[in-house]
């Protein structure tokens, strides 16, 4: 499917001209000799967590959606981001449609070449056209994320799904292992101080997280991009209006969409993180303690007036099944069980955060940047 908005197109050309000419602007020069040494350096971290050569192989030719776009609104940016998106906002328009509404062909998709985690919508001014864009690194966050939380669920999925424990045994659980607390820290580290995930070691997902893994990251990514569309279709336009309301309203929206994109991305595997919504609490949840790496004195008030904690936000998810006791039961597990490892996360976040974990790390080499555009709705 193909948009044909001209006034969206014009403007997001505008914008986009402006945006990759700045200094700190993310765009992709190619280097085919640093992309060779890359997919080197990616089959050896493949090897060392735990795939055969046959699996490297045949992991190789499916990855992670690669391709090229005729026409891409957002060119040179980085390689297959906007073929990326245009792959996930399809089940999304298509969700939309069966609901008989057909607004979403207003919109078209585009990358901000800037660092950060962010997606936003713009509304072309005397038309009901919009554009729908996401930053650069808006993926790569996601990945990163998704692979931290299934490493932590999968060290002790027992623990972390028995309604047992309290919160000081998930934290003494967690604390148990340095390695995976290092891996989140330097997740935080690097997209506080650069937006982007250059001081994270790569460490790929071994074939048993393989699967969890993708759906996670997934089901983080169809919510965030859901959750703008809700917003023109529930035609968000006028700033007078409740922001929290409009929040809630496109979080609720977007649930509805990740339902039923239960079998994404692997048709034959139902994925609880799209079903429940837990997708879209784990993302909340960790979008909330890198605002807090990035204003370390929590000051954080005027983002808390304009737009609903993430606690709220995920408690209305979670609740939106009222009517349907099983649904609601399993949306609550799922969602329960990311509140209890991200709660968790959080707090030895925190505590190493304030024992200068955070300076240590920053002095290894990212020069940090200044940064625009990490709004995130
Ligand atoms: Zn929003």
């Amino acid at each position: 499917m193909r948009q044909k908005n001209d006034a969206a197109r014009d403007l997001w050309a505008q914008m986009f001209e402006r945006a990759a000419a700045d200094v700190n602007a993310t765009m992709h020069e190619p280097d085919e000799e640093g992309e060779a040494a890359q997919r080197e350096l990616t089959i050896q971290a493949l090897r060392e967590a735990g795939w055969s050569e046959a699996q490297i192989e045949r992991r190789s030719d499916a990855d992670r959606l690669h391709g090229e776009l005729e026409t891409a609104n957002s060119p040179g940016v980085g390689p297959g981001l906007e073929y990326r998106l245009k792959h996930l906002s399809e089940p999304v328009r298509m969700a939309i449609s069966k609901t008989g509404d057909i607004s979403h062909e207003k919109i078209e998709i585009a990358i901000d070449p800037v660092a950060g985690v962010s997606a936003s919508l713009t509304n072309v001014i005397m038309t009901d056209e919009g554009i729908l864009s996401v930053s650069s690194f808006l993926f790569r966050w996601c990945g990163l994320v998704a692979r931290a939380y299934t490493r932590t669920l999968y060290a002790d999925i027992a623990h972390w799904t028995s309604p047992a424990s309290s919160p000081k045994d998930d934290r003494r659980l967690l604390l148990k292992d340095p390695a995976l607390i290092r891996y989140w820290f330097q997740i935080f580290v690097s997209f506080s101080g650069t937006g982007t995930h250059v001081l994270v070691p790569f460490r790929p997902s071994s074939p048993t997280e393989f699967h969890l893994f993708e759906q996670v990251a997934w089901a983080m990514e169809y919510f965030t991009i859901a959750h703008e569309f809700g917003h023109h279709v529930l035609s968000h336009r006028s700033v007078d209006e409740n922001p929290k309301t409009q929040e809630f309203q496109a979080d609720a929206f977007a649930a509805k969409v990740c339902e039923q994109l239960e079998f994404e991305p692997f048709p034959l595997l139902s994925n609880p993180y799209t079903r429940t919504g837990a997708g879209a609490s784990l993302m909340l949840l960790a979008l909330e303690i890198l605002r807090a790496f990035e204003s370390p004195d929590g000051n954080d008030a005027a983002v808390a007036e304009t737009h609903p904690t993430a606690r709220d936000r995920i408690a209305k998810i979670s609740a939106r099944n009222l009517m349907q006791p099983k649904q609601l039961k399993m949306d609550q597990e799922f969602n329960g069980t990311v509140l209890r490892i991200m709660s968790a996360v959080a707090s030895v976040m925190r505590e190493a955060r304030d024992a200068g974990g955070n300076g240590r790390f920053k002095d290894q080499g990212a020069a940090s940047t200044s940064r625009n555009g990490d709004e995130s709705h």
